[in-house]
């Protein structure tokens, strides 16, 4: 997974919200079984309409669409970090561009009024540099939308959704990793850590990029290394951003800065520097003083002098293609069924895309089909192949493009970006798209 989460992966153990029917069946699991006496196993095992494996963002969100949906639902993952925060804290250095097609699904799950809306930053305007001083320039106003995109924090998102996880009839939180599964009589046997099996209708992998199920489904993945990590670090800013992101391409790799609501009454920003790995290793090794002072140089000092909020982090940029969205009772979303470079900032987007479209399409099955049937499965897969595509293409496409130091690629992304902001619906079509 590309922000990596504090939780582990071994430990077995439920939250406290337990029915009596799955007290009982524990009970029996712990009892030793006396190999002379025929039991019928399966009936020991509990079949939920859907498992859904990974309590990330995209986890999270598909288990309570699921749920809302009127489905037995199941979310397996570790035990989620703890979320204690006060108004004053220091950001979290996993921040999203979150695009409005996410909020609304946020606001469909009825979590979006419980974020708090003091670390939320709307992007009213975007400015994107060319290595030769073009300018791509798109806002709010032009594109007839409220705001460009939303950036928050991942911390607070995962607070939330944890939050209305656990209140969710239907909803079981298991404290568990996966480790196997396997389709017998129709149905998936999902084993986690600790010895506990669940059955399940369908089995949805939002495990992230390693994802374990998908692996377990015998669907394989094509993974291409950028040579790229993404430098990631709050700032204080000198100047008010006022809803500004900045982007840069430059020889040194993509530079952004994303605004953040202002901190202890000053302008801040989010640095996300997806530099050719040599460098990163360098930008990391920095002082916190000193990586300051070179990314206010990097960006041509636009905010004025940075200063830091907090250590830097580094992620290693690949992409993930897998070979099927879908499997025999699984279906894949997040980064368990794709991983895109961070230059557009949709990766999570196009996670909780697939989310929407899942549980749509589960949802709105006909009544004689469960939630794992192959054809709602194909209907999930057709809807998603095309975005999932475009976008693995657009972003590959421009991370490339940039990586190449030579004068005529160097025209050609600069004319284009030139050309682009000079051509008003070419301009409002690639906003739309960004908007999700
Ligand atoms: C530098 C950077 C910047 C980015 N910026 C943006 C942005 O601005 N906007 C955007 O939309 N996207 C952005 N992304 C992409 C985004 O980070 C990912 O797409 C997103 O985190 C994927 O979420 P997910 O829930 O699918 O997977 P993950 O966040 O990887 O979650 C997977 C979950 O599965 C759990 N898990 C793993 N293995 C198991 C197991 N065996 N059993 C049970 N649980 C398991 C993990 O503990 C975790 O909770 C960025 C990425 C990077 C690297």
């Amino acid at each position: 997974m590309p922000w990596e989460s504090g939780s582990d992966h071994t430990s077995g153990g439920r939250l406290p919200i337990m029915s009596t029917r799955r007290a009982a069946r524990d009970h029996s699991q712990s009892a030793p079984i006396d190999p002379c006496v025929k039991t019928d196993m399966s009936a020991a095992i509990e079949t939920k309409d859907v498992v859904v494996v990974g309590a990330g963002v995209a986890g999270m969100a598909a288990a309570l669409g699921f749920a809302h949906a009127g489905l037995q639902v199941a979310l397996v993952g570790p035990a989620p970090r703890v979320f204690a925060r006060s108004a004053a804290a220091p950001f979290d250095e996993r921040i999203y561009a979150l695009a409005p097609s996410s909020i609304a699904l946020f606001g469909r799950l009825r979590v979006w009024p419980h974020v708090d809306a003091a670390r939320m930053q709307a992007v009213a305007r975007m400015r994107v540099f060319g290595d030769a001083g073009d300018e791509l320039d798109f806002d709010a106003y032009g594109a007839a939308v409220e705001r460009l995109a939303t950036i928050g924090e991942e911390a607070e998102l995962l607070r939330v959704l944890t939050a209305a996880c656990a209140f969710a009839a239907g909803l079981d939180r298991e404290i568990a990793s996966f480790v196997s599964m396997r389709v017998e009589g129709g149905d998936a046997r999902v084993d986690l850590a600790g010895g506990r099996t669940i059955g399940a209708r369908l089995v949805v992998a939002a495990d992230g990029a390693g994802s374990a199920v998908r692996a377990a489904a015998g669907i394989s993945a094509e993974e291409h290394v950028y040579g790229q990590t993404a430098v990631v670090a709050n700032f204080r800013a000198q100047r008010a951003h006022d809803g500004t992101a900045f982007q840069w391409f430059t020889a040194e790799g993509v530079v952004a800065l994303l605004p953040l609501p202002d901190h202890a009454g000053e302008p801040a920003v989010s640095l996300v520097w997806s530099a050719p790995a040599e460098l990163a290793t360098k930008l990391l090794e920095l002082e916190s003083d000193d990586l300051a002072r070179r990314v206010t140089a990097r960006t041509a000092a636009m905010l004025g002098d940075l200063s830091p909020l907090g250590r830097a982090r580094g992620f290693p940029l690949r992409q993930l293609k897998v070979a099927r969205l879908v499997g025999p009772r699984v279906a894949l979303v997040g980064d368990a069924a794709h991983v895109v470079h961070p230059l557009a900032g949709q990766g999570l987007n196009l996670g909780l895309a697939d989310v929407s479209e899942l549980v749509a399409v589960t949802a709105g099955r006909e009544v004689f089909r469960d939630t794992g049937d192959p054809v709602i499965l194909r209907r999930y897969a057709r809807r998603r192949a095309e975005p999932i595509g475009l976008m693995r293409m657009t972003t590959d496409g421009l991370a490339r493009l940039f990586e190449v130091d030579d004068p005529i690629a160097r025209r050609l992304r600069n004319g284009g970006m030139a050309l682009v902001n000079q051509i008003g619906p070419l301009k409002r079509a690639l906003i739309r798209h960004a908007l999700g």
